[in-house]
């Protein structure tokens, strides 16, 4: 395994695998790896000839006031992880490597949800994410793409961006990977205290509870969203959002959920000056 910390390099060694028919799968993260960045690894290296990682902490996806400077970084731990995991380079150039002119003028953005849910707190972080995404993969070529439901409005955005622009990659969706005790794995969960971490567990708990209420038949929105709301409140969570939303568009739901309806909860919330994510699908 390799690491490659420019552009040029990278390209160098890619653009000759690519034309040898090898397909080349591309791993996105901001490193600090664990186990649901390895989950995203392995399938990389199952369906492609050539895995790369990319561990880049991107500045322009990060508001003002957010956790950029504390984010934690170990580029030699994750390499090892990742080859131990079977991926071929890891990709992690500077942040003068990949902005040489300062922050991009050119950005790619969504119109419709980059200031709803996640974004409506953090103004810019999905331009930042589309733009940095978008850099990757043309600097990689890359023919598959991984990223984890985790993100579940990231990932959706990914998927449009990719058919709205034409690009010739197939996204691929992980599961959301969880510690035993359901919290779902993070590099911001190092942040956590221990009592902090305790009490987080309340956001999969209340989202395991709503998705037990659907199954029992529930279809009230306002009740499906009650049950995660006192339950992260319960636990001195402070809420930032609760939304019940269509899978398949990202729309909030209101009333009371149809047959049809494909639905997805998701949820952020503090615990502590910790921001954490997460959602289930109740179907
Ligand atoms: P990050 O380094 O946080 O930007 O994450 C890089 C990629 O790993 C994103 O596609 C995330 O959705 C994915 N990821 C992070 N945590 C998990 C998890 N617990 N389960 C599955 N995928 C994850």
């Amino acid at each position: 395994m390799q690491i490659v910390n420019t552009v040029d390099s990278l390209r160098k060694i890619l653009k000759p695998l690519s034309k040898q028919g090898k397909t080349i799968g591309l791993v996105p993260t901001m490193g600090a790896l664990h186990a649901g960045h390895g989950a995203l690894i392995k399938e990389s290296v199952k369906n492609c000839d050539v895995t790369v990682v990319s561990v880049f902490l991107n500045p322009i996806q990060f508001g003002k006031n957010e956790d950029l400077d504390k984010y934690p970084k170990r580029l030699e731990a994750d390499a090892k992880l990742a080859e131990s995991l079977g991926a071929d380079y890891v990709f992690a150039p500077s942040v003068a490597e990949m902005y040489p002119e300062g922050d991009p003028l050119t950005m790619v953005r969504d119109e419709s949800l980059e200031s709803m849910y996640c974004g409506a707190y953090r103004p810019g972080h999905f331009r930042g994410v589309l733009t940095v995404v978008s850099k990757l993969f043309l600097i990689s070529g890359c023919d598959h793409a991984y990223f984890g439901e985790k993100d579940y409005q990231q990932v959706f955005l990914i998927e449009r961006m990719v058919k709205d622009l034409n690009f010739d990659i197939q996204i691929h969706r992980v599961k959301i990977v969880r510690e035993e005790s359901g919290l779902a794995l993070s590099s911001r969960n190092e942040y956590l205290s221990e009592d902090e971490r305790k009490n987080a567990l309340s956001i999969s708990l209340g989202l395991r509870d709503a998705k037990d209420a659907y199954a029992k038949g529930e279809r009230s929105v306002s009740k499906l969203r009650d049950i995660v709301l006192k339950s992260i409140i319960a636990a001195h969570g402070i809420v930032q959002f609760v939304e019940v939303v269509n899978q398949k568009d990202l729309q909030k739901f209101s009333g009371i959920l149809g047959a049809e309806d494909k639905v997805v909860i998701l949820v952020a919330a503090f615990f502590g000056k910790t921001r954490l994510i997460d959602n289930i699908e109740l179907n």
